[in-house]
């Protein structure tokens, strides 16, 4: 069995200050003392989309479809425990299901805006009756010039 190595990437001083090549693309970045591994800001941000879809791929199925004994795919492709069969692909109607998580993530989403609705709300009104009361002070003050 292979052992994995440690990658070390190149770095050097120029005066107090120290770089380092870039993981990706080498080109070299000033670094602080401890790094061992750095990714210049162009690669970053490269990085960010490319790392997103790594993570999540949404396949339009169900979490676990392939542990369904048979599972038809939107576009008719029949799975048996997550083996595609495409003897029977078309044959069957692709498998209904409805994604539990999204629905609750939609209920607290909305949960939330509602709270920022009534936070904005209170606001207003917190807004008009501030200027009523500058009016009254106003009104109070010209009220009372306006006599003298
Ligand atoms: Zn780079």
């Amino acid at each position: 069995m292979a052992r994995k190595k440690k990658i070390e990437y190149h770095s050097y001083y120029e005066g107090h200050l120290r770089y380092m090549t870039c993981m990706v693309c080498g080109v070299y970045e000033n670094v602080g003392e401890s790094a061992t591994g750095v990714k210049c800001s162009k690669c970053v941000n490269f990085s960010v989309p490319l790392e997103q879809s790594k993570g999540y791929k949404p396949t339009g199925r169900p979490a676990g479809w392939h542990w369904r004994k048979e599972f038809v795919d939107k576009d008719g492709t029949v799975y048996h425990l997550g083996k595609e069969q495409p003897k029977l692909k078309g044959t069957l109607p692709p498998t209904k299901f409805s994604p539990p998580k999204k629905k609750k993530l939609v209920s607290k989403k909305s949960k939330r805006r509602t709270k920022e609705q009534m936070l904005v709300a209170r606001h207003k009104e917190k807004k008009v009756a501030l200027k009523k009361a500058v009016k009254k002070q106003k009104d109070f003050i010209n009220h009372n010039i306006n006599k003298g």
